[in-house]
């Protein structure tokens, strides 16, 4: 096939959540931008999460990425609020609160560990005891001995978002391409850059953003390309129109459940190295469906609706990876948002439109660099 040359200011590859996110920031910008996708937006990760937005819960201790985790949620309200007005969609962005809950004196300990440090954090976190969860909880089985109430953590329907941004999108002038995977990114003279698809098309771009999700390390990208492993995720859901309780909950080490708007309560999910499989297994989800037991027995009698499963872009620290390439300045990594990259999309999406349009230096994104791996 003859190969042809096309001249972009902005090429994005992959359109994940974060990807899209970075085109969002770019919206209004006058560069000439270009957002490509291999097959179905999102199918990999996004598609598949949960859309819990918890910070605090999802830490284990202070930290840049715990900052950029609040930024993050403290900007998502106009985030879901624009993207609606653009496309329509309600992401279904609901401020629920989060309880993370213990069943035994070992949980009970380790939840007293997190709140000797989350406490001081003035976000009206409470620990509460057995008798408060009982009274508050109905739903919540009398093996739950103690709680930490997240009062401003939340949850959001992340496919509807994606589809709430591509759609958005439509109203800018930013070019969306599905059906070509990018195999090979090479320099030119000059500091420009060419993709090349799998159809042999070499696509030429004064910059390009690599948000491939898991699937980084599948490109053939010249230098020091940081690692970034699929770590798969199984998940369900359930209809249960009546149940009550409206906040997420957790029961850690091994799962969560969600109560979505819509009459489903996700639960999950998994987490596995099993390369880039993506497989639902009777041992995967009894994982966290056994210890639901002593949580919320009553889920376990709810119609299935649907299980399913995703891959998270892991890295090898669990911080994503977010900037320039160590020698190609104009090459941008944007990947490796592991479990949290719906909560991320909002603050990736700005620091890396930002940092694309001359505005933030590179330094300001030091803790996430790639060349912490080198
Ligand atoms: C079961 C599960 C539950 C989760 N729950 C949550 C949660 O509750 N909260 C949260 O914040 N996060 C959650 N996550 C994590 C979150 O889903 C991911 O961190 C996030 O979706 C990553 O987004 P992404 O855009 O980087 O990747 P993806 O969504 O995988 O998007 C990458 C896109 O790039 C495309 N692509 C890949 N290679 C190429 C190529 N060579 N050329 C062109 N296109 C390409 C893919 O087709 C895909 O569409 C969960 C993940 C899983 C699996």
């Amino acid at each position: 096939m003859e190969s042809k040359s096309t001249d972009w200011d902005i090429l994005i590859v992959g359109a994940g959540i974060i990807g899209c996110s970075i085109a969002w920031h770019l919206r209004s910008s006058s560069l000439k931008i270009l957002l490509l996708e291999r097959s179905e937006p999102g199918g990999l990760a996004t598609n598949a999460a949960a859309g819990i937005l918890g910070p605090l819960n999802e830490t284990s201790g202070p930290g840049p990425l715990l900052e950029l985790m609040q930024e993050s949620l403290t900007m998502y309200p106009s985030f879901v609020r624009d993207v609606q007005e653009a496309s329509g969609l309600s992401a279904d962005l609901v401020p629920s609160g989060i309880l993370s809950v213990a069943t035994s004196p070992d949980e009970d300990s380790k939840l007293q560990e997190k709140w000797k440090w989350q406490s001081s954090s003035g976000r009206g976190l409470s620990l509460m005891g057995a008798e408060e969860i009982r009274k508050l909880y109905p739903d919540l089985s009398v093996d739950v001995t103690s709680a930490i109430h997240y009062p401003h953590e939340s949850h959001v329907f992340a496919p509807r978002l994606l589809k709430g941004l591509l759609g958005g999108l439509g109203h800018f002038p930013v070019t969306f391409r599905g059906g070509t995977s990018v195999r090979r990114i090479s320099p030119e003279p000059g500091g420009a850059l060419i993709a090349e698809t799998a159809g042999r098309e070499r696509i030429r771009s004064r910059k390009i953003v690599l948000t491939p999700g898991a699937y980084l390390n599948e490109m053939d990208i010249p230098g020091p390309v940081p690692p970034v492993i699929p770590a798969n995720g199984q998940i369900l859901s359930v209809r249960i129109p009546d149940f009550s309780l409206r906040k997420v909950v957790f029961y850690p080490p091994k799962g969560y459940f969600v109560p979505k708007l819509d009459g489903t309560v996700v639960i999950g999910a998994t987490e596995e190295t099993v390369g880039f499989q993506t497989r639902v297994t009777p041992k995967g989800i009894m994982e966290f469906l056994s210890p639901l037991e002593k949580v919320c027995p009553r889920l376990l009698e709810a119609p299935l609706q649907s299980t399913w499963s995703g891959l998270r872009p892991k890295t090898p620290d669990g911080l994503p990876i977010l900037g320039p390439h160590a020698e190609l300045p104009n090459l941008i990594f944007a990947t490796g948002h592991y479990r949290n990259g719906i909560l991320l999309a909002p603050v990736t999406g700005k620091k890396i439109a930002e940092l694309l349009l001359g505005n933030l230096s590179p330094s300001l994104l030091q803790p996430f660099s790639s060349a912490r791996f080198f």
